[in-house]
């Protein structure tokens, strides 16, 4: 099926807004085997957008547009797409009850022109926006009056925001699509997380097992990230269940201990999900990340439930005072080194009561490096019932990208030191 994408506003040609919309959707929509084969933005003029649709509605199984769905005179998609449909708006008061109640609920005041949102056009189906006010709408078109031989089409809205769309293309948009416009044949697509492997590494430890599979029709893809490579498989037809799961098994044979979860698990998803399931609990000392550790798993729901503290220790001082590391470690050694990681991560375990810490030092750079010690140079810490481990790794980076790989490096040590420890997820 052909599928073609529609972004409206201005803001996202004038450079104001990252289209993330292209990305996530273009992502959900090729698992679900529906791939977007041509996407434009276009401004939110009348004219553009209706000749967006239009055009695209000639060509396509199924246009989503984005944006344009909200009550100020820049929006204008839903009347737009009614008029070039020649549909009424019809309203409808359930959705102008969720409306007020969205504002009631966050006790704000209802502007009158949000009910423009709540007028549907004949025919649509409506979902309701559950992060905001506008609702999604979509349209069975059979016949689409803009195909030659009035071929059937599916034509989806939703709204501009990302936190309102997402929600709502997962929950509403997935079944409704499921329902209108199911899959000729079995798709079959599944993605793993990998840590610790980079992709070539990856790649050559799984080619010659997957291979006959590949010969039967798998498709594997590799997606590198920072300190993440993705594991894609993807396959069609009456084999496609059989295949993806012999890839797995090839994947779980040859480079299990490097997954860590799939879809869009990310580590500290991981490490809470664990840890909480365990009644382990985590503390973190960090000086090079400056927070970071403790900003991604206070990220996750339920973190509270594993994590204790965390400390930005920035100065040899404040690593003493704080994490009783030994000045004499300090000075002989240096804040960047083995024994002080180790000092911090013990410390961290000790000051909180623990049962697990974790503890970064580092030169981020672009100063700071030495012939022994050149920029980029970390050492992490994993204190735990069993003992400590430090690791040093070598991450020349920007400084956010920096932090980021040291992190996902403190957390997959974590993870297999908890895999070692407490056994297998
Ligand atoms: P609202 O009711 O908030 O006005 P809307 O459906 O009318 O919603 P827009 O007005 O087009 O949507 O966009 C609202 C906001 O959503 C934009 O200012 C922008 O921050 C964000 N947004 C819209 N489109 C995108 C996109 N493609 N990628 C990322 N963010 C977007
Ligand atoms: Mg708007």
């Amino acid at each position: 099926m052909t599928v073609e994408l529609i972004t409206t506003g201005s803001e996202l040609l004038l450079g104001r807004v990252l289209n993330t919309h292209v990305h996530w959707l273009g992502r959900r929509l090729a698992d679900l085997g529906k791939p977007i084969s041509h996407h434009v933005t276009v401004p939110d003029t009348s004219e553009a957008i209706r000749g967006a649709v239009q055009e695209a509605l000639s060509r396509a199984d199924l246009v989503i547009t984005t944006g344009g769905l909200g009550p100020t005179s820049d929006d204008v998609t839903r009347e737009r797409i009614a008029e070039l449909l020649g549909r009424q708006l019809i309203y409808r008061p359930d959705i102008g009850d969720s409306i007020r109640q969205f504002f009631e609920s966050r006790q704000r005041p209802m502007p009158e022109r949000t009910r423009v949102e709540a007028l549907v056009p004949e025919g649509a189906t409506a979902f309701i926006n559950q992060h905001g006010t506008a609702p999604g709408l979509a349209l069975d078109l059979s016949p689409n009056p803009f195909r030659t031989g009035g071929t059937r089409s599916g034509l989806i809205l939703l709204p501009g925001p990302p936190r309102e769309l997402q929600p709502m293309f997962d929950h509403q948009v997935q079944p409704w699509l499921a329902e209108h416009f199911p899959p000729s044949e079995a798709f079959v697509c599944r993605t793993f997380k990998t840590t610790g492997l980079g992709e070539s590494l990856m790649e050559g430890r799984l080619e010659s097992a997957l291979a006959p599979l590949v010969a039967q029709g798998l498709q594997v893809g590799y997606c590198a990230r920072v300190g993440e490579v993705d594991v894609r498989f993807v396959a069609r037809g009456v084999q496609a269940e059989l295949l993806v799961s012999a890839a797995e098994n090839v994947l779980e044979q040859a480079a299990g201990e490097f997954v860590f979860g799939t879809g869009d698990d990310s580590l500290e998803e991981f490490l809470v999900r664990y840890l909480s399931a365990r009644s382990l609990t985590l503390a973190l000392a960090e000086s090079c990340t400056g927070g970071q550790l403790a900003n991604r798993i206070t990220n996750v729901p339920g973190a509270s439930a594993m994590f204790l503290a965390g400390w930005v220790t920035y100065s040899n001082d404040s690593k003493t005072r704080q994490l009783g590391v030994p000045s004499s470690l300090l000075q002989e050694f240096g804040a960047v080194s083995e024994p002080v990681a180790r000092a911090m991560a013990e410390g961290a375990r000790r000051e909180s009561g623990a049962d697990y810490a974790i503890s970064v030092t580092g030169i981020a750079g672009p100063g700071g490096g030495s012939e022994e010690k050149p920029v980029g140079t970390v050492f992490i810490g994993v204190a735990g019932p069993q003992g400590t481990t430090v690791q040093q790794q070598l991450n020349r980076f920007d400084r956010p990208t920096f932090k980021f790989q040291t992190g996902q490096q403190a957390f997959n040590q974590l993870r297999r030191q908890l895999m070692k420890d407490q056994g297998p997820a």
